[in-house]
C-alpha cells in the first residue's frame, strides 16, 4: 500500500511502518552514539513500551545497558486496508533490531490494567527470566477497565475548583484561539485518578513482589509531569495533576517495599513532549510549540529518547549507588529540569503573553511541531520512499 498521513484533529488514522522502522533506528543510533552506561539494568519490565517514554525507556535499557526486555503496549495490527497503529511498527522495529544484536525482547499486546496481563508476564518472567531488576511504568491512557469490579473509569482534562480560560492553539488552520475549559466535578477527579493514578502501577509491583520475581536492588520508575505556570490551572491543578499526586504518593509507598530489597520505587518529572497522549491536552501544544522555539534557540531542545539516556546515565545508573540518585525536596527525579530553567521559562512566559494568530509563526515554532507531530506516526523521515509500495501486515518478533 501507499501510504499518506490521514490527519482528523489530533490524531492521524494512519502509519507507515518503514517510517516508524526509521524512527526506531534513529533512537537506537543515538543511544548508541553515546557513552555506554555501567551498572544498567539487565531484566526490564516495560509497560507502555510501545510509543514515547515507554518507547525511549526500551530502547535506552536494551541498546545502553545491554538490557533483556518485556515490553506491555496495547496497540492494533494492520487490518486491510487499515495500517496498524505507530506502536505496533515501532515495536516490530524494536524486536526486529534486538534480535538482529542477539538481545532478548518479548511482547505482550493487550490490556495492562488487567490481571490476566499481570498473569501472563509474571509467568514469563518466571520461565525465562527468574527474575527482574527494573520496571518502568510508562502507560498514558484515557480509559482503564478495573481488574476487581469491571467498572469503566475515563480520565478527562479539567480544571480543579473553577473553569479555566485561556488561549491554545488550533492547528487546523494554525490559529491562536481562546479556550474555556469548564471546572472537573468531584466524579471527574475521582476517575481520572483511578486511570492516570498509582493504583494500577502499585497492582504490578505487588503482583511481581508476591511472585518473588524482584532481584535484590529492584527499581521501578514511573513518569510524571509538573510544567510552568501557564499550564497549571489544567495540567498540575487540573485533574490529571491529581493523578499525578497520587502517582507521586505511590511512589513514596512502593519505595517502602522496594527498599526492604535495597532497590528503589521513584517518580521521574519529564520534559513536555509531543506524544499521542500528550498533543491531546489542551493549551499544552501552544506551550509546546513556544518551548521548543526556546529550547532550540538556546541549544537545549531533547525529545523522548534524549531524556531517557539522561535519566539511565545521569540519575540511575553509571555506577551510582541507589542511595544515591539525586531527587528534589519531595523525592522525585527531575529530568523537567532544562525545560524548567528559569531563562526558559522567563522567554516562553514573555511570548506567551505576546502570542497571537498574528505573530504566531514567529513565536513558536509550528513547523518543528508539525514535523515532530508527523514523526510519531513514521512520515517525513529522510530516506523512506514514501511513494512506494509498502506491506501493511509486518510481524512483532517474540510477541505473546
Ligand atoms: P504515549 O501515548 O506515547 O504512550 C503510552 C503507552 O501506553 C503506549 O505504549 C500504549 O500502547 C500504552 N498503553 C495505553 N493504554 C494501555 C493499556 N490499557 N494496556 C497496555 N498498554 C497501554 O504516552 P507518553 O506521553 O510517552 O506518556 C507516558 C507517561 O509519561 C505518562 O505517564 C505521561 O503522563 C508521562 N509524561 C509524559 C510527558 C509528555 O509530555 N508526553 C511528560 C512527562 C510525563
Amino acid at each position: 500500500m501507499i501510504i499518506q498521513p490521514k490527519i482528523r484533529g489530533f490524531i492521524c488514522t494512519t502509519a507507515h511502518p518503514v517510517g516508524c522502522a526509521a524512527h526506531v533506528a534513529e533512537q537506537i543510533e543515538y543511544i548508541r552514539s553515546q557513552d555506554p552506561i555501567t551498572g544498567g539494568p539487565q531484566k526490564v519490565l516495560v509497560i507502555g513500551a510501545s510509543t514515547g517514554y515507554g518507547l525511549a525507556s526500551r530502547i535506552t535499557a536494551a541498546f545502553g545497558c545491554g538490557a533483556a526486555t518485556m515490553g506491555v503496549f496495547f496497540e492494533k495490527p494492520s487490518e486491510e486496508p487499515r495500517t496498524a497503529t505507530p506502536g505496533w511498527y515501532n515495536s516490530a522495529a524494536f524486536t526486529s533490531q534486538a534480535k538482529r544484536v542477539g538481545l532478548y525482547s518479548r511482547s505482550f499486546n493487550g490490556d495492562a490494567f488487567s490481571d490476566q496481563m499481570r498473569q501472563d508476564v509474571c509467568q514469563a518472567i518466571k520461565e525465562d527470566w527468574g527474575d527482574l531488576d527494573c520496571v518502568i511504568y510508562s502507560l498514558a491512557s484515557p480509559r482503564r477497565v478495573d481488574p476487581k469490579t469491571g467498572t469503566i473509569y475515563k480520565s478527562v482534562i479539567k480544571p480543579r475548583g473553577s473553569s479555566y480560560k485561556n488561549k491554545t492553539i488550533d492547528f487546523e488552520n494554525t490559529q491562536v484561539a481562546p479556550i474555556l475549559l469548564e471546572a472537573a466535578s468531584d466524579q471527574d477527579i475521582a476517575e481520572t485518578v483511578k486511570v492516570m493514578g498509582g493504583e494500577d502501577w502499585q497492582l504490578w509491583i505487588e503482583a511481581l513482589s508476591a511472585e518473588n520475581l524482584l532481584a535484590p536492588k529492584a527499581v521501578t520508575v514511573a513518569y510524571s509531569y509538573i510544567g510552568p505556570e501557564v499550564t497549571r490551572p489544567v495540567y498540575r491543578n487540573g485533574t490529571l495533576g491529581a493523578a499525578k499526586d497520587h502517582l507521586e504518593a505511590t511512589a513514596q509507598r512502593l519505595d517502602q517495599i522496594m527498599r526492604k530489597r535495597q532497590g528503589r520505587a521513584l517518580v521521574s518529572v519529564n520534559k513536555a513532549l509531543v506524544t499521542q497522549s500528550s498533543s491531546a491536552i489542551p493549551f499544552i501544544p501552544l506551550y509546546f510549540v513556544i518551548l521548543m522555539k526556546v529550547m532550540k534557540q538556546k541549544g537545549l531542545n531533547e525529545y523522548c529518547i534524549h531524556q531517557m539516556y539522561r535519566l539511565f546515565a545521569e540519575r540511575l545508573y553509571n555506577g551510582r549507588p541507589l542511595s544515591k540518585i539525586p531527587v528534589d525536596d519531595r523525592g522525585r527525579v527531575r529530568i523537567d529540569d532544562w525545560e524548567m530553567r528559569s531563562d526558559v521559562q522567563e522567554e516562553v512566559r514573555h511570548l506567551w503573553e505576546q502570542v497571537d494568530s498574528g505573530n504566531l509563526p514567529k513565536i513558536a515554532d509550528i513547523q518543528g511541531y508539525n514535523d515532530d507531530f508527523l514523526k510519531l506516526f513514521g512520515f517525513g523521515f529522510n530516506g523512506v520512499d514514501y511513494e512506494a509500495d509498502v506491506p501493511i501486515e509486518v510481524p512483532i518478533a517474540g510477541l505473546f
